[in-house]
């Protein structure tokens, strides 16, 4: 079944720090889906980055033609899976560790994403998501390696409901926790987050054995948001209450803080 991307390219893994089961600073393609479950009718995330998660049926996706060097060309959606294969054949490097599948949410297009992950076996495999569809990730656990399951903090998130999403975000990171593969959480904070939330994070993650990355907002254009160090500090000491200093780090988007993007 074809489906709908917004780009493939190759570059470093940027998040996650120190934290175990990051990937940080390992070469990967990665492999960018288009759409978002969190998009269709409202668009709750405050610091959703992607303008491309709005739609999945967008027109054009963009496959660069040498690894690191950004000569993109466009290529049409809805894209096969042969394709993308032959595209990663492609733009893999003797470095390559992983292949990053990423969004968007990549596991809106659920069906899509279960053919693209079989035919990738060759490769090991990393998700990003967004934690908030854990029957679809039920489907493609065992195909990944690597997981990086966001947690939607109280202030990332406009909806009443934001602490019945972080619960499937947790039934989420459990299938990845049972299937015995290398997952951590995300959380994206601010001034004001919450050391309370902080707390009921990590006392979550402690029973599921899960290392916590707590990632600094980019905020380019409103830097009043950005927590300052004694804030941060103040975080990774509440996270210590449940987890063990060896599963806590703090992490920044670093593409965006070198000015790469
Ligand atoms: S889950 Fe991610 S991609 Fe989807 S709307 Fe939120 S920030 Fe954007």
């Amino acid at each position: 079944m074809p489906g709908y991307l917004v780009e493939i390219f190759s570059s470093f893994q940027g998040e996650g720090f120190a934290v175990e089961g990051s990937c940080y600073g390992k070469r990967q393609c990665f492999i960018r889906f288009a759409g978002c479950n969190f998009s269709k009718d409202s668009h709750p995330c405050v610091w959703c980055d992607s303008p491309f998660a709005q739609t999945v049926k967008i027109k054009d996706f963009k496959v660069e033609k040498t690894p690191g060097c950004g000569d993109f060309i466009n290529l049409q959606n809805p894209v096969d899976v042969e394709l993308i294969l032959n595209w990663i054949n492609k733009i893999s490097t003797p470095d390559l560790h992983s292949i990053s599948i990423t969004g968007g949410e990549p596991l809106y297009q659920i069906e899509f994403l279960c053919e693209l992950v079989e035919q990738l076996s060759d490769f090991k495999l990393y998700l990003e998501t967004n934690g908030s569809l854990p029957e679809n990730a039920k489907k493609i656990v065992e195909f990944f390696d690597y997981c990086c399951c966001d947690i939607k903090d109280e202030t990332a998130i406009k909806l009443k409901e934001w602490k019945k999403i972080v619960e499937k975000e947790f039934q989420t990171i459990k299938f990845f926790v049972n299937a015995q593969k290398k997952i951590f959480a995300k959380v994206v904070v601010t001034i004001s987050t919450k050391v309370e939330n902080i707390e009921w994070y990590a006392s979550r993650l402690s029973e599921l054995d899960v290392p916590l990355a707590i990632q600094i907002v980019s905020a380019k254009k409103n830097k009043a948001i950005i927590p300052n160090f004694q804030h941060i500090c103040k975080l990774t000491e509440a996270a210590a209450k449940y987890l063990t200093p060896d599963q806590i780090g703090i992490s920044v988007q670093t593409h965006k803080f070198l000015g790469y993007l």
